[in-house]
């Protein structure tokens, strides 16, 4: 019998940068054009990475103050992170600085598998944060980077992807097999 292993992963970032619409496009393949920006809700997902089964359980976050004991919990118990800023929104790449600061705290580490994505790659004409730019902060937190665009689906299964590698590589690391 195959061993499934249970990964808990959690996407933060500011409002509107796009969380729920890569969440729902990676577990439901589909583009939301509108998401209720309220709702904090849990995904799961069945899926084989190289050779392996993981159940996931994804907590979409959406920085409500009546959900904060849920995101307490998931920063505690979350195996690893999707941190998310716009590519359209300064504000939102440095909005990342102090959630990650926060993950940090709650985990009392900073090896921490995450990944840092620039969203909304499909509006190049509209872009405020270069690639560069992402890359730099991303290396800063020794976390991948990726850009990616949930409407055009560009990278969307490449970011959960890489993140289990790398949540499985940690536990390679302390429990080698
Ligand atoms: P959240 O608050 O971070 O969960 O953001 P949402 O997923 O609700 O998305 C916020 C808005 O951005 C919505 O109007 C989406 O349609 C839009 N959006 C999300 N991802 C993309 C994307 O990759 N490209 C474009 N052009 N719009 C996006
Ligand atoms: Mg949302």
């Amino acid at each position: 019998v195959p061993s499934v292993r249970d990964y808990k992963l959690c996407i933060m970032g500011d409002g509107s940068v796009g969380k729920s619409c890569l969440t729902v496009q990676y577990t439901h393949g589909r583009f939301l054009d509108y998401y209720d920006p309220t709702i904090e809700d849990t995904y799961r997902k069945q899926v084989d990475v190289d050779d392996v089964l993981y159940n996931l359980e994804i907590l979409d976050t959406a920085g409500q103050e009546q959900f904060a004991a849920m995101r307490d919990m998931y920063m505690r118990h979350g195996m690893g992170f999707v941190l998310v800023y716009s590519i359209t929104e300064k504000s939102s790449i440095q909005g990342l600085i102090g959630l990650r600061n926060n993950i940090v705290k709650f985990k009392d580490t900073e090896d921490i598998p995450m990944v840092i994505v620039g969203n909304k790659s499909d509006l190049e004409d509209r872009r405020a944060v270069s690639k560069e730019e992402g890359q730099i902060q991303a290396r800063e937190w020794k976390a991948e980077f990726f850009e990616a665009s949930a409407k055009e689906k560009i990278n969307v299964n490449e970011i959960f992807t890489r993140l289990i590698q790398l949540i499985r590589e940690k536990q390679d690391r302390n429990n080698p097999p």
